[in-house]
């Protein structure tokens, strides 16, 4: 059953996971956060406990070397029929026995993947408050008076299969399990950009400013300084925009990092690995230094970092 949100009880609103995640790391003292349904009337309808929703792996950062499931929120007490994952359950199993679904998409949902059909690139600006936030395609299609119209435009919503999501590490973890996979044909509609499959939509640096369509860049990079928790990266690929093979480097100031624990830690677990390396995924582009080429981003949001050890071939 899919559970693209939930309502966390320590902070009083519904998040994603990624947000889930964020406010995980961002704890002085981390406890683990109780969830349930992002439904208000499913969530009242148990008045005892409520209706929980587990968080899976929001807790732990995604370490690539030992691929583990993507973060994701999974059923755990039963919903109410009215309640709108309950009702975009019966829109999806609809969908899946017309069959205009993605066959390998069907396939790697079953093994328990969650696989990203459609994003949105994350906002900068944090609309932390209950009030400020966002509604999505789903939060609208739950206004709909009739349970008939909220189930054909849930059909079509969850058509190609696959979920949606706004979030980069989300979008980062579903790469490197699809790339395991083999599997990076698979298309993405992003929001405002267009249909990509993975394999176009990720481009290597070494690849950088060969087209004008957006993507997500990355590259192997190594640990150059830290200003903790700030640090600064350095990339193994020279880069090329028109003034010859250039260095690229990432800057995140200490300040900057302070907001991002989950970034600052993966540094940390680079730092104390020696032999180790990190890729650097980002949305944005690079800016011309006196020194070289930096990556230019806008938000911390656009930057998702993944601790690797070379692989011993031996
Ligand atoms: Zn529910």
């Amino acid at each position: 059953m899919r559970i693209e949100k939930a309502f966390c009880v320590e902070l009083g609103k519904s998040l994603d996971i990624e947000q889930a995640r964020e406010a995980y790391f961002a704890q002085g003292k981390r406890r683990r956060f109780t969830f349930l349904c992002s439904d208000e009337r499913c969530r009242a309808s148990d008045p005892r406990i409520g209706v929980r929703v587990s968080g899976v792996n929001y807790d732990k950062l995604p370490n690539v070397d030992t691929i583990f499931k993507t973060a994701h929120f999974r059923r755990q007490d039963p919903h109410i029929p009215s309640c709108y994952w309950m009702e975009i359950k019966e829109a999806e199993d609809l969908e899946r026995v017309s069959n205009n679904g993605n066959d390998l998409v069907s396939a790697l949902t079953a093994k328990g993947m969650t696989v990203i059909t459609r994003f949105s690139i994350p906002k900068t600006i944090a609309t932390d408050t209950e009030q400020n936030e966002e509604q999505d395609e789903i939060d609208q299609i739950r206004t709909k008076p009739s349970r008939e119209e909220r189930i054909s435009a849930y059909r079509k919503l969850f058509s190609g299969g696959g979920s949606s999501s706004k979030s980069l590490e989300s979008l980062v973890s579903c790469y490197e399990e699809l790339k395991h996979e083999e599997a990076l044909d698979i298309s993405i509609h992003v929001d405002s950009h267009g249909n990509y499959s993975f394999k176009d939509l990720f481009c290597h640096v070494a690849n950088i400013k060969k087209d004008d369509r957006f993507h997500v860049y990355y590259g192997g990079a190594k640990l150059y300084k830290r200003y903790h928790p700030g640090f600064s990266l350095y990339f193994f690929d020279d880069v090329d925009v028109g003034n010859g093979g250039q260095r690229l480097s990432l800057y995140v100031d200490k300040q900057n990092a302070g907001r991002a624990n989950h970034l600052a830690e993966t540094v940390d677990v680079a730092e104390s690995n020696p032999q180790s390396y990190l890729t650097v995924y980002w949305i944005g582009g690079v800016r011309e230094e006196e020194r070289g080429l930096a990556v230019d981003i806008n938000s911390l949001r656009h930057l998702a970092l993944r601790f690797k050890v070379p692989q011993n071939r031996g």
